[in-house]
């Protein structure tokens, strides 16, 4: 079973609605490197494991779950990106500047935004907020799970599936300065990398030796000042576990990197500090959430409830 804290992993800088940025996410969120598959293709793994091999199915088992968090992370970051950006300044589709969002005020709508954003169901199907698809708008797909239940071949799979997102998470950064974005995206490339370090940590106890099979891919994030940040304080060199029992993934993510720089890596029982997660505003032009005077105070009567 799984337990909750309402806190995110990670802190979210600050910054302007922007659509697109919002939509690029996306792919990180639903695509088939993405959040999504991550968690899902860890926990089935770690569910379908079989045989005596504990160590093992905790190291996935702990991925998944911080998964969890990321997949929590990257929908909020998304959901900040999209919430309000129908009543940011700019000009409307028709060239006028936006003003407070009355029907017809100045050739302005509501949601008229949503004529120029990216994918238009972040403002018809959801409330401004964050949808299960890629940045093309394709549905996630349950097909992109691996899970052979072939224990080698898992984690061989896993190596590759964590350094294709930081590949495109780092092509992500790249397409956009917006400091919401980048904070999120900076953090998930070093957790990436910290993933990739833990399966290829995994394969190595199994015998690879890294420096005569294969180079670990290494294209070097550090040149993003804020995942050299995150960097510098070792984000992606520690792992933790996630588990309120005992976990023994700190028999095979511990003692020198697998990337050979010279680094210890280590797993810790204490989860990340976290952030506090804040409320989504209401918002009229989406009928979300939708409560009437009337409902307003039933509500109200269950959340004095003592
Ligand atoms: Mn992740
Ligand atoms: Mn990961």
């Amino acid at each position: 079973m799984f337990f909750h804290i309402q806190k995110l992993i990670n802190p979210i800088a600050a910054d302007e609605p922007d659509p697109a940025a919002a939509n690029i996410l996306q792919e990180g969120l639903g695509g088939q490197f993405g959040e999504m598959r991550t968690m899902m293709q860890y926990l089935f793994q770690s569910f379908n494991a079989r045989g005596d091999a504990k160590p093992f199915k905790d190291l996935i088992q702990g991925v998944g779950i911080e998964e969890i968090s990321h997949v929590e992370l990257i929908t909020t970051t998304i959901n900040m990106l999209l919430d309000g950006s129908a009543q940011s300044p700019g000009k409307t589709p028709k060239g006028k500047a936006r003003k407070a969002a009355v029907p017809g005020s100045g050739g302005s709508t509501p949601l008229d935004v949503a004529l120029i954003a990216p994918n238009t169901h972040h403002f018809i199907v959801a409330p401004q907020c964050a949808l299960p698809v890629d940045a093309a708008g394709n549905p996630w797909n349950g097909s992109y799970v691996y899970a052979s239940g072939n224990l080698v071949l898992d984690l061989m799979y896993n190596l590759m599936l964590e350094s294709t997102g930081r590949l495109q998470k780092c092509r992500i950064y790249e397409m956009s300065d917006n400091k919401a974005l980048r904070s999120t995206v900076s953090y998930l490339i070093a957790r990436d990398h910290a993933h990739e370090l833990a399966f290829a940590k995994a394969l190595e106890s199994l015998g690879v030796n890294w420096g005569k099979v294969l180079p670990i891919p290494n294209f070097d994030a550090t040149q993003y000042p804020e995942v050299k940040k995150l960097m510098d304080l070792g984000v992606h060199r520690t792992q933790h576990h996630f588990r309120l029992d005992d976990s023994e993934m700190g028999k095979i993510f511990r003692g020198s990197s697998p990337a050979n720089d010279g680094f210890e890596i280590e797993t810790t029982e204490e989860p990340p500090e976290g952030a506090p997660v804040t409320a989504l505003p209401e918002r009229p032009e989406e009928f979300a959430p939708g409560l009437t005077p009337e409902l307003m105070e039933m509500v109200a009567a269950v959340r004095d409830f003592k």
